[in-house]
C-alpha cells in the first residue's frame, strides 16, 4: 500500500485526500507515530487479535478505517516491512538480508514496476516494500489468573530445585539464564514454579521450541499443570494460530508473527536444528519478546561457544548434572567394528554389531540402533529384516514414522534402526542403544550425548548399555564421553547421585 505523510503521521492511500505524494511505506524516510490518546475507546476485538503480533493488512479482518483510527490514536504501529541497508535490503519480519532471497515484481498495490519483496518468509504472506507490518501499541487485555494457578504435586530433586530457584530469580529480575540439564533431568518440571511466578505477576509466558512434535507433546502436560490458565499451542497447521494467551507454546517458526509479545520466553532445545542453523529463528525470538523480558534457554548440549562462556562466567547458567532418579548417566563404550562402509557395500554388517543384535533378539530386549544416513539405514534394515521380522527402520522422510515409533513403544518391534531423527524427544524405558558408524561426521558431540541420553531414562530401569561402533575414534566421540563423565563427576561432587533424598515437605 502507498501512504501519504501528513503532519500527524501516515495516511493510507484509500483514506488520503492528498494523492500527489503517495509512496510505498518503505520509501518514506522517517515517520513517527501519533502519541497515545488515553480517552480513545478502542476496539477490544482488535486488541485481542492484534496484541503482541506483527501482521499484514491481509491477515486482519477489520476495516482499514478501523485500523487507521487506532493508529491515529496511538494504539497501532505501522512499521516498514522492508528497509534499506548499505548492502541492499532487510526484511523486518524475518531479519533476512541475503540479496539472493529478495526478488521484485510489478506491483499492483504501489504501482511500482519493481517492488522488492522477501522470499525467505513468503510462506507467511508476502512482505514487500509497500507492506506495512501492523502491531498493537495500546494496553494488552487483562488476563484472569487464578490465585494459585499451578496444580502439580510432584517433588523436585535437589538438582531440579536449585535450577527452579534460578529460573524464578531470572524471571523476577528480567534476566537471561541457561539451564544446562542432562537428558532425563526432568527439565519441564523445573519450569513450573517459574511460570507460576510469572503468571502471578501478570506476565505472558512463551515456551518456544524448534520442533513441532515437542510442542504437540508438551501442550497437554503444561495444560494439566496449569488447568485454569489459557494455554495456546502454535505450530504450522494448528488451530490456535490467531489466539493470544497467558501461556503460549510455539514452534520458533510461528514466532515470526509475534512482536513485543512476551515477558518471559523459554527456548527449549536451543541447540537443536533448525534453531541453531537458522538465524531467522533467533531473530524471531528476539522480535517476539518485550524489550524488558526474561529469556531462559534449556538444553542438555549447549554448543561449544556457550560452554566456554559458561566456564568463563560470561553466561549465566545453572547445571543439573544428574537425572531426577539419582543414577549416573550411562557412559558410552567404544567398539571398533572395522570398515563398516565397505562391508555395507558388500551387503554385510560388522560381526560384532550382528552379534549385539542377535543377543537382543534372543533376550527379547529392546534396543535402538542409530545409523548415519537414510541410505545406510535402508540397506541395514533390508539386511536385518531377512533375519528377524521384529526389526524395523525409521527416518525423517518416512511417512509411517509415527506408527513405527508407536509399534516400538508397544514392544511389537524389538529393534528400531533409526537416523538422528530420534536423537532426542523420544523416551522409551528399558532400552539399550548402539550406534553403527559413530565415527561418521553427522554424529557431533551433541548428537552423541543426546543419543546416549536415550538409555536409562526411567527410575524403574535407570541403567543400560550405550555402544559406539566405529572405524576410528573421532574428536566428537571423545568429547561426548568426556562431557558425560564430567556431568557424572559434578553430580557426585554436588551429592546429586547415590542415596535417595528425603521427600521435601511443601
Ligand atoms: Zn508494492
Ligand atoms: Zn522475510
Amino acid at each position: 500500500m502507498r501512504f501519504y505523510q501528513s503532519e500527524k503521521g501516515l495516511v493510507p492511500e484509500p483514506l488520503a485526500s492528498n494523492t500527489s505524494q503517495l509512496q510505498p511505506i518503505s520509501k518514506i524516510k522517517d515517520f513517527s507515530s501519533p502519541p497515545i490518546n488515553h480517552s480513545f475507546s478502542y476496539c477490544a476485538e482488535l486488541q485481542s487479535y492484534l496484541q503482541g503480533k506483527q501482521l499484514l493488512l491481509d491477515d486482519l479482518h477489520f476495516s482499514l478505517q478501523t485500523i487507521h483510527t487506532h493508529y491515529e490514536n496511538g494504539y497501532i504501529l505501522y512499521r516498514k516491512g522492508i528497509t534499506r541497508t548499505t548492502n541492499g535490503h532487510k526484511c523486518e519480519r524475518c531479519g533476512n538480508e541475503a540479496p539472493h532471497l529478495f526478488a521484485s515484481f510489478h506491483c499492483e498495490r504501489c504501482h511500482q514496476p519493481a517492488c522488492t519483496y522477501c522470499r525467505k518468509c513468503i510462506m507467511m504472506g508476502r512482505v514487500s516494500e509497500c507492506t506495512p507490518l501492523i502491531s498493537w501499541t495500546g494496553p494488552f487485555d487483562e488476563r484472569h489468573i487464578p490465585p494459585s494457578p499451578l496444580n502439580w504435586d510432584g517433588t523436585l530433586s535437589s538438582g531440579q530445585r536449585a535450577a527452579s530457584d534460578a529460573v524464578i530469580d531470572a524471571i523476577q529480575r528480567n534476566d537471561e539464564l541457561l539451564v544446562w540439564a542432562v537428558c532425563g533431568a526432568g527439565k519441564t518440571e523445573v519450569l513450573f514454579h517459574g511460570i507460576e511466578t510469572a503468571l502471578a505477576e501478570n506476565k505472558r509466558v512463551c515456551i518456544a521450541t524448534p520442533r513441532t512434535d515437542v510442542v504437540i507433546e508438551l501442550g497437554p502436560r503444561i495444560q494439566r499443570a496449569f488447568p485454569q490458565v489459557d494455554v495456546v499451542t502454535l505450530y504450522g497447521g494448528s488451530e490456535d494460530r490467531t489466539k493470544t494467551a497467558s501461556l503460549t507454546l510455539s514452534t520458533t517458526h510461528q514466532l515470526l508473527r509475534y512482536y513485543r509479545a512476551f515477558d518471559v520466553i523459554i527456548i527449549d532445545e536451543v541447540d537443536a536444528f533448525p534453531y541453531s542453523a537458522e538465524p531467522m529463528l533467533e531473530y524471531a525470538v528476539n522480535q517476539a519478546k518485550k524489550e524488558v523480558s526474561t529469556t531462559i534457554y534449556l538444553t542438555a548440549t549447549p554448543n561449544l561457544r556457550w560452554q566456554k562462556e559458561v566456564k568463563k562466567g560470561k553466561r549465566k547458567a545453572i547445571t543439573i548434572p544428574a537425572r531426577y532418579h539419582r543414577n549416573p548417566l550411562p557412559v558410552p563404550s567404544f567398539k571398533w567394528c572395522g570398515n563398516w562402509r565397505k562391508l555395507l557395500q558388500k551387503n554385510r554388517l560388522p560381526a560384532n554389531v550382528l552379534s549385539w543384535i542377535h543377543r537382543h533378539l534372543l533376550q527379547e530386549k529392546q534396543a535402538f540402533l542409530f545409523v548415519p544416513h537414510i541410505e545406510s539405514l535402508e540397506k541395514i534394515v533390508e539386511l536385518l529384516q531377512k533375519e528377524d521380522c521384529r526389526i524395523e527402520g525409521v527416518h525423517s522422510k518416512d511417512s509411517s514414522r509415527k506408527e513405527k515409533i508407536q509399534a516400538f513403544r508397544d514392544k511389537r518391534t524389538l529393534i528400531l534402526v533409526t537416523t538422528t531423527i530420534l536423537e532426542r524427544g523420544v523416551t522409551v524405558p528399558n532400552v539399550n542403544v548402539a550406534i553403527l558408524g559413530a565415527d561418521d561426521g553427522i554424529f557431533t558431540e551433541s548428537a552423541l550425548v543426546q543419543i546416549s541420553g536415550r538409555v536409562g531414562r526411567s527410575s524403574k530401569y535407570p541403567t543400560g548399555e550405550i555402544l559406539f561402533y566405529h572405524y576410528g575414534k573421532t574428536n566428537a566421540m571423545l568429547q561426548a564421553k568426556k562431557h558425560i563423565l564430567k556431568m557424572n563427576h559434578d553430580a557426585v561432587k554436588r551429592g546429586l547421585i547415590g542415596q535417595k533424598e528425603e521427600k521435601s515437605v511443601k
